[in-house]
């Protein structure tokens, strides 16, 4: 395996055209269930923030599609927030074990994508809401004392999100992440240091492994998660789509099946330890089935399997059982 990574410029220069977004209005928002570390489960809120693009240029990231190329204002975030709470319904306090998510296609503590003027106002918000936790995404190397400030702000707890993406030794410098797994530890032990917790997005097959080192390796980042001190593990099947990931010599890349993706949430929940939870992404799961017949039911069965953190019985279908889809 080659080790030279794809560079930034070679990365942007195969991305399409960004979507039409709006300052003022997130690209999206909904609410789903999750279980907690206590193990309820919990309405949970996300906000997909519009916002400058992130600056790191990851080999397999889409996210720069629904981006701005300029720092939003402190009013457009602050009328983001009231669109999506308007829409979905939000009102104050009446739960307060319920969840948010804020996903800002970047790094949250990134002063170009979120102003360093608006995190008080945010968190201000968060805590009028009555939220138990409250989530953002960051890279390990952006997690400093202004993360620690958002925590001392909130009244409910802080969880930071980070893309430790892979440890296989070769696979993660190629993705251009620009962090090393040692980076990911001292971030991780920086955040438990002052109570904050972590959450760890994996890749599922990333660029230049096979089906099997596909399961392999994220088993192994799970593993590597979970004993850093990680409370909950996100298994992300890794996607074409962006341009640059389309366009890898024959072989390198090749989207993950869905039986692959039911290998690491049956193998990965025995990782699991008190109060840790395991997550795969089931979100558009479809693209990865070959089999139209049981894909509801398998999709259903890892939903559960999200929510109940259990290993429930394999989907029984007569069309596919055999091919391994
Ligand atoms: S740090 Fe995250 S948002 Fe930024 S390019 Fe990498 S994967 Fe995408
Ligand atoms: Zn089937």
């Amino acid at each position: 395996m080659s080790q030279q990574p794809n560079s930034s410029d070679e990365i942007v220069s195969a991305r399409g055209k960004k979507n039409v977004v709006h300052p003022a209005i997130p690209y999206a928002f909904l609410t789903e269930k999750e279980r907690l570390s206590n193990g309820k489960v919990e309405e949970c809120v996300t906000i997909f923030l519009t916002n400058r693009e992130c600056a790191f240029r990851c080999l397999m990231c889409d996210l720069w599609k629904n981006t701005t190329d300029f720092t939003v204002t402190d009013a457009d975030l602050e009328q983001q927030f009231t669109t999506a709470f308007d829409q979905l319904g939000i009102v104050a306090g009446l739960n307060s074990d319920r969840q948010i998510k804020i996903y800002n296609s970047g790094n949250f503590f990134d002063p170009k994508s979120i102003p360093a003027s608006s995190v008080a106002a945010v968190a201000a918000r968060i805590n009028r809401y009555g939220f138990g936790n409250t989530i953002v995404e960051n890279h390990p190397k952006l997690c400093d004392h202004r993360v620690v400030q958002m925590a001392d702000r909130l009244e409910n707890g802080l969880e930071i999100a980070m893309g430790l993406e892979t440890v296989h030794p070769v696979v993660l410098p190629r993705l251009n992440k620009k962090m090393t797994t040692a980076d990911f530890q001292s971030a991780t032990q920086f955040l438990l240091s002052h109570e904050i917790k972590v959450r760890a997005f994996i890749l599922l097959k990333p660029p230049f492994l096979s089906e099997e080192e596909g399961v392999e390796w994220a088993l192994k980042s799970i593993d590597f998660a979970f004993k850093n001190g990680v409370e909950c593990c996100a298994v992300i099947p890794t996607r074409k789509g962006n341009g640059i990931m389309d366009s890898l010599p024959e072989g390198q890349f090749s989207e993950p099946a869905l039986s692959s993706l039911e290998s690491v949430s049956q193998h990965g929940l025995a990782l699991c330890r008190s109060g840790q939870r395991l997550f795969v992404d089931i979100w558009d799961a479809e693209r990865f089935s070959k089999c139209s017949h049981c894909f509801e039911q398998r999709s259903a069965r890892l939903n559960e399997m999200n929510l109940r953190q259990v290993v429930l019985p394999e989907v029984d279908c007569p069309k596919c059982s055999s091919l391994n889809q």
